[in-house]
């Protein structure tokens, strides 16, 4: 049973960063009064320009420990260098996470990955900026390689260029899922804080990776977000993450109801056979493709053909509509499809053209 598993979900909570001793002790007395298994502050904070506010360092260490002697409540501190990792070991920290901007970095996980060798400590990795799971998976990996026993994942979202209205980093949840199919075991614990920015959208964020079936959350919580000295806008208080744990809805992967699991196994294999339908529909399409794309070679034509295309988003779009579906979601399908059907097309122009070299 791994560490992260107790308790679903599991929760982290705390301020953004550690700014005084009071608002340690503070936000921990209230902490330890709920359902909150592991208290997580910022000690030294990642900045994306130099002269805002860098974090207390060995200071804030010593109001963590404090805080954990006199409230019980186990803490979590990030660590971006060999040095962090030294120092949290030696005042107690229980639980280290990665940072998000840590992860992009191979280097630098490969030297935190080296000074834990040996080090019997939970390590939670926060997703790299970047949209890409292989480089997520990879600092996961050095960690196990290290021999890190106690892994989790955690999802902050993902940066994007020219920030979206609604998020401060997209969450793309395609990405925690890739990484679920390949490591089932891991637990990954959602952090709606980073992902929206906002606090009104906190508790929303939440349910939804409760609805995906990830294991905890991780929250910023601040007695008085306003005043907050980092991420002021995204913090809610004790109070109100008592009230969110308390709304949401925590689903099962799976039910005792017999009759509930026969309904599911129908559908699933209903669902089996029209996806093996769709495979073989793509699969005609495919062929009447490279019909074409003869035909295109033998008269001389471009294979892509923008009227065509146009027309294809078109009528396609529309009768997705018809039929209830989103059109920005069929036509997301079609640019694939009509993607690998042009692939297919050059490959027969291209193929007459070296016979002609
Ligand atoms: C944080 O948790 O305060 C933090 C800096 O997060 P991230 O690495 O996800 O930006
Ligand atoms: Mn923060």
């Amino acid at each position: 049973m791994s560490y992260f598993n107790t308790g679903r979900p599991f929760v982290i909570a705390g301020p953004c960063s550690a700014e005084t001793r009071e608002q340690v002790m503070e936000t921990a007395a209230a902490l330890a009064q709920m359902n909150v298994q592991l208290f997580r502050a910022g000690v030294w904070k990642p900045r994306t320009r130099p002269g805002n506010f860098e974090g207390n360092g060995d200071e804030a260490l010593a109001w963590l420990k404090e805080a954990k002697e006199q409230y019980g409540i186990p803490i979590t501190i990030e660590v971006a260098e060999p040095e962090h990792i030294e120092k949290a070991l030696r005042y107690g920290i229980d639980v280290l996470w990665i940072g998000a901007r840590t992860t992009v970095n191979p280097f630098q996980v490969q030297r935190l990955a080296d000074a834990l060798r040996g080090v019997n400590i939970p390590v939670m990795v926060k997703n790299p900026v970047t949209p890409d799971a292989d480089l997520w998976l990879g600092a996961i990996e050095r960690m196990e390689q290290a021999g890190i026993k106690d892994i989790a994942a955690i999802h902050r979202g993902f940066s994007t260029y020219g920030k979206t209205a609604l998020y401060r980093n997209q969450p793309n949840w395609a990405i925690p899922v890739e990484l679920k199919r390949r490591l089932p075991e891991l637990p990954i614990i959602c952090d709606p804080s980073h992902i929206t920015g906002r606090r009104d959208k906190v508790a929303d964020i939440a349910q939804k990776a409760m609805d995906m079936g990830f294991e905890g959350l991780m929250i910023e919580t601040h007695p008085r977000p306003d005043e907050a000295w980092s991420d002021a806008r995204q913090q809610i208080t004790p109070e109100e993450l008592r009230e969110l744990l308390s709304w949401l809805v925590i689903r099962q992967q799976h039910t005792a109801d017999m009759s509930k699991q026969a309904q599911l196994e129908n559908l699933r294999q209903q669902m089996d056979n029209v996806d093996m339908e769709i495979i073989d529909l793509l699969a005609r399409r495919m062929e009447l493709s490279e019909q074409m794309g003869t035909v295109k070679r033998d008269s001389n034509m471009t294979a892509y053909q923008p009227a065509r295309w146009r027309e294809i988003v078109q009528t396609r779009g529309a009768h997705a509509q018809t039929r209830m579906l989103s059109k920005d979601f069929v036509i997301a399908l079609y640019e694939k499809i009509h993607d690998e059907s042009i692939k297919k097309q050059l490959a027969i122009l291209q193929a007459e053209e070296k016979d002609a070299r």
